[in-house]
Formats: C-alpha cells, sequence, structure tokens
C-alpha cells in the first residue's frame, strides 16, 4: 500500500540473496540510524542489538531502483486480478467471517464486499504476504539515498511496533518495501491504524485475520471511507460523447453527468445525489468506462493508481452477487515508455504542450493529446491507441 507493488513482485520474492556490508557506507547509515533511533526514543536494547544486525539487500535497492518499460494494458491488469477465483473465494470468505465483517461495516461504515476485495488484491486473502524480512528491507533503503527520509521514518517506525507488540525480527516479514501482514500496511499505518480485533493485547496483521480486517476497516474510515456510499460504477456513454471531462481533475456533479446521457450499464438512468463523480476511461473509448465517485479517491489514497481502485471496486460488487463487466476490457498492447515518450515529443513538436517527455501519460499528456486528437478528427478520449499512434508518426 501507499506505493504500487505488484502482486507478482511478493510472488517472486520468497528468497533473496542477502550480502552484507556490500552497500558502500553501510556501517555510517547504521550508526546514523542508531542515532536516530535514539532520538526517536527507542530503546538502548533494541538500538544495540535489532538495529545493529540488520543487512544489507541488493535486491531490494535492485526492485527499487527498477524503471518498468512499460506500463500494462487495463485488460492485462485487471484479468489478472478480477478473476472468478477471487470472486468465488471472497463469497466462500463473507460467509466464513461474516458476523465479523458485518460488525465491522456497522462499527466503520466500510461494507464487507470491500474489505474482501482489499484482501484478495493485497496478498489473495493472505496466500501471498510476502517473505522478506522488514527490517532488512527497510534499512537498505533507508540507506539509500533515493528515498531515504521516508523509509528512515518507515524504520522507525517499524522498530516501535516490535517494541510495543514484542515481535521477533522473524516474524516481521513482507514486501520488499517493507508492506506487511494480510492487507500489506506499512508500518507507519501499522503503528496508526491496526486495531486488535481479536482483544489478544496484539494487534497482529500477519497471523490474525480479525486483527487485519479490523485494521483495514479502521484505515478506511480514517481516509474518508463515506458510509451508504458505493465506490463508483461501469456506465455507458451515449454515442455522440465528447469526452471533454477526464479524470479527476475534471469531476463533475453527477446531475451533469446525466444531463450529458450517461446511464448505468443496465439502461436505467443514473441516480443523482447531490455527488461528485469523475470519468475514468482505462482503455480508452473502445473499453469500459466507469464513473469513480468519493469512495473511489478513498481506495487511490491506499493506492495511488486508478486501476487499482477500479480493480478494489468491481471485485467488491463481483463478490456481493454483480456481473462481469458489461463491456470487457479490449485486448490492447502494454504501452511501452518508449513509445509514449516518442509520441510526448511528436505532441510538444506539434505545440501541444505536454511538457518534459518521460513516457508517463500523466494528466497533461492526456490534455494535449486530446487536443491533438480532435484536430485530426480522431476520436479525443486521450488514449493513445494505434490510430493515434500512426497519425503522429510514432512507431
Ligand atoms: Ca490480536
Amino acid at each position: 500500500m501507499f506505493k504500487s507493488i505488484p502482486l507478482a513482485t511478493a510472488l517472486l520474492l520468497t528468497s533473496s540473496a542477502t550480502l552484507a556490508n556490500e552497500q558502500p557506507n553501510w556501517a555510517t547509515c547504521i550508526a546514523d540510524l542508531q542515532k536516530t533511533a535514539k532520538s526517536e526514543g527507542l530503546s538502548q536494547q533494541t538500538i544495540d542489538t535489532t538495529l545493529a544486525n540488520v543487512k544489507f539487500v541488493p535486491r531490494v535497492i535492485e526492485l527499487d531502483n527498477k524503471q518498468p518499460e512499460f506500463s500494462q494494458s487495463f485488460e492485462n491488469y485487471f484479468t489478472k486480478r478480477v478473476t472468478d477465483w477471487r470472486v468465488e473465494q471472497g463469497r466462500k470468505l463473507y460467509k466464513e467471517h461474516k458476523v465479523l465483517l458485518d460488525k465491522l461495516a456497522k462499527e466503520y461504515g466500510v461494507p464487507p464486499q470491500y474489505l474482501l476485495a482489499f484482501w484478495g488484491l493485497e496478498t489473495n486473502f493472505g496466500s501471498y504476504k510476502g517473505k522478506m524480512p522488514v527490517l532488512d528491507s527497510l534499512a537498505t533503503l533507508a540507506c539509500d539515498p533515493r528515498r531515504s527520509r521516508y523509509f528512515t521514518q518507515e524504520l522507525m517506525q517499524a522498530l516501535k511496533l516490535k517494541e510495543r507488540y514484542n515481535f521477533a525480527e522473524t516474524d516481521m516479514v513482507g514486501s520488499w518495501a517493507g508492506a506487511m501482514g494480510h492487507t500489506q500496511f506499512m508500518p507507519s499505518a501499522y503503528a496508526e491504524y491496526a486495531v486488535d480485533g481479536d482483544g489478544d493485547g496484539k494487534a497482529d496483521l500477519w497471523n490474525s485475520t480479525t486483527d487485519a480486517l479490523t485494521s483495514a476497516a479502521h484505515f478506511l474510515q480514517n481516509l474518508g471511507w463515506k458510509r451508504n456510499e458505493r465506490w463508483g460504477r461501469e456506465v455507458t456513454l451515449p454515442a455522440d460523447f465528447s469526452y471533454t471531462h477526464l479524470g479527476k481533475a475534471e469531476a463533475q456533479p453527477l446531475t451533469r453527468w446525466a444531463e450529458l446521457g450517461i446511464k448505468q450499464t443496465s439502461g436505467l438512468p443514473l441516480s443523482t445525489p447531490d455527488m461528485q463523480a469523475a470519468l475514468y476511461l482505462p482503455s480508452g473509448h473502445t473499453g469500459p468506462a466507469f464513473l469513480g465517485y468519493d469512495n473511489f479517491d478513498v481506495i487511490m489514497r491506499w493506492n495511488r493508481s486508478t486501476f487499482y481502485a477500479i480493480a478494489v471496486g468491481h471485485l467488491a460488487d463481483r463478490i456481493n452477487g454483480a456481473v462481469a463487466l458489461k463491456v470487457a476490457p479490449p485486448k490492447m498492447p502494454n504501452l511501452s515508455r518508449a513509445r509514449v515518450k516518442e509520441l510526448q515529443i511528436q505532441l510538444n513538436d506539434r505545440g501541444y504542450d505536454v511538457g518534459k517527455p518521460d513516457g508517463i501519460l500523466g494528466s497533461k499528456s492526456v490534455k494535449g493529446l486530446q487536443a491533438y486528437q480532435k484536430s485530426q478528427g480522431l476520436v479525443a478520449d486521450g488514449y493513445p491507441d494505434e490510430s493515434t499512434f500512426k497519425a503522429l508518426n510514432v512507431k
């Protein structure tokens, strides 16, 4: 959570070669971390034993520095995450944990299907919690200049958790970036939002599903989850739709979307309570369209990815009995960074300012692309399909 760590990463990292002291300045860095730990009020024993013994893990740096060569197409992302197996498993686990989940819905306002969807997406309902020693990973990242400050704070929180709950180092395992347990909480979220749901005196997100689900509900409540509201929904756009308002920055009142002819996929009109909603087309105009409500933004505070938010929302709906998407995500190639970068260069050359070309399709690029598509009589959905690449002479 807090960063996109693909589940696949957790799967691959069941073991890692640890080569101590390969990192230059490791000893100096650990000495500095020990000072920080002291000023943070950690005990001398933790500092002398735990912190002095953390190991540098080259693989963690390798993974952290890895620049993806492409961004996955929505179809590739979505079909791997929202699977029939996960839907079935979610329904089965709802029955199994019904008393708890219904209680959590009442207490925290987050319905069962959402908690199950997060659990399913984060760790396949607890099957893949990650096996990397968290303190080693965090110390390694804290000693790397890239995001030293953030990971130093997370390391301090992890050490405090260790003291507070008397966890063994060997039990504190997780993703390469330090996310832990059934719902992959980073240490700071663990420290602040984990709840001892089963009342054994310890918030244990690795071994207690009750603690983990209660903590997820508590966390979502604190991220601003709105009771009695959906995440959003798949919608049907009218044939002549103009795609002027795309994404979070262009959110509109639901009444406005209804005026523009957007309907529920059943054909029924949108219900129009006084709410803002943003339109998302994760695979362009040929794919499914979604309106994201306030709870969509809450999901994105857990993981800043629109694909993730759609996957959580839809998996939750499916667990709750809904059918598959009306418009299946179309098969599309993954977007290579090099290709998107070339597209950005071409747009800039033609006077559509999309900022410094970086190979990532951000909101500025989408805007520029839409303006270009419009000028060429292409569908102005801001999605670089093959006809757009062709028009811009991008191979
Ligand atoms: Ca507990």
